[in-house]
């Protein structure tokens, strides 16, 4: 959706690239806590005492890396796919080597659609990974207790771009300008 004549930059959303990293790391250790409380986890005890051998632990890590690696892309690819059910253009860049989706320069988002946009890797693979939880046990429980603490955590940003995008009324655009995330509105 190309954004209208007569609109201009209201406010901007700037890349907290280097701070997305402890967002990351701080929303799924949270997560994960939590998931102690509430899921019963003999099995996953069970399944660290076998795999207790140093060698067997960095291959378990280096795993649960790469995973937590192919996830980003995951997640910024359903934030594409929905921005193009929307009918905007979109890019897909590296920064910092992690990937991450954009609008087109020039293009926009209408207001509710972005915040439909921002939160829709969380809701989609949040819900997909707990309808999975009661089929499995041992290492698949642990991968997706995993899965869906990582969720939360690559969500963080989205949560805090969502609550930014409610500050300004529905008919603004949100867009990107080259460098940071913005919003256009109305020229006065
Ligand atoms: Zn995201």
């Amino acid at each position: 959706m190309i954004i209208p004549d007569g609109y201009e930059i209201k406010g901007k959303f700037g890349s907290r690239g280097y701070r997305r990293g402890a967002f990351i790391f701080i929303g799924a250790l949270i997560t994960f806590v939590l998931f102690r409380v509430f899921v019963n986890m003999t099995d996953l005890v069970e399944f660290l005492r076998k795999v207790n051998s140093p060698s067997m632990l960095t291959i378990l890590g280096i795993g649960l890396l790469l995973f937590a690696y192919m996830h980003t892309f995951v997640h910024e690819k359903i934030h594409q796919l929905c921005y193009r059910r929307f009918g905007s253009k979109t890019n897909l860049q590296m920064r910092s080597l992690m990937p991450n989706v954009t609008l087109s320069i020039g293009d926009g988002c209408i207001r509710n659609k972005a915040i439909i946009v921002a939160l829709s890797p969380l809701v989609v693979l949040e819900i997909a990974g707990l309808v999975a939880c009661p089929f499995v046990t041992g290492g698949f429980l642990l991968l997706i207790i995993f899965f869906l603490s990582e969720n939360v955590g690559l969500a963080i940003q989205d949560l805090a771009l969502s609550v930014w995008l409610r500050k300004y009324p529905r008919s603004y655009y949100f867009g990107f300008d080259g460098k940071d995330s913005v919003i256009w509105g109305p020229q006065r």
